[in-house]
């Protein structure tokens, strides 16, 4: 049990972090996170149809380890549609493939890279860049990540 765990890669931050049921006041809604691995692999299997140990190949986990995550990210989610919960996405130990800028002046999204240094917006020129890896606390530790030869 105190093997450490191993980064899971995940393909890119997410553009939604909050969900909530309408008409009901957030303070009076329990919280459930779903992490970035757990939300990886729904995108992975159900939103793309992927094969499990094809998903688990992308994240660089075992299959067992994803099947286990994808069931854990379904019963969350279930219990968010099922019984009204605030859906907080955040945690995970996990790394990003890529990043998305959002520019807060025209709301314009993009993807990019971390070896890639982008200032302004390419939709308006605006400097207001949210970068949502950044958001998430990764930056150079993904960057150091890409470039080690041994991933895949
Ligand atoms: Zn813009
Ligand atoms: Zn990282």
């Amino acid at each position: 049990m105190s093997r450490p765990k191993k980064k899971r890669m995940v393909f890119q931050p997410p553009l939604y972090t909050s969900f909530k049921p309408m008409g009901v006041r957030m303070n009076t809604l329990e919280q459930i996170t779903l992490s970035l691995d757990e939300l990886e692999a729904i995108r992975l299997s159900d939103y793309l149809g992927k094969e499990h140990a094809e998903a688990a190949d992308e994240m660089e986990i075992s299959r067992s380890t994803f099947t286990r995550l994808v069931e854990k990210a379904h019963t969350k989610v279930s219990r968010f549609l099922l019984e009204g919960k605030h859906l907080y996405i955040e945690g995970g130990d996990v790394h990003f493939r890529g990043n998305i800028l959002r520019c807060e002046h025209c709301g314009h999204m993009f993807k990019t890279g971390f070896d890639i240094i982008i200032n302004f917006c390419p939709a308006c020129g605006s400097s207001e860049l949210m970068d949502l890896a950044g958001s998430f606390g990764h930056g150079n530790c993904c960057k150091g990540h890409s470039q080690n030869p041994g991933r895949k």
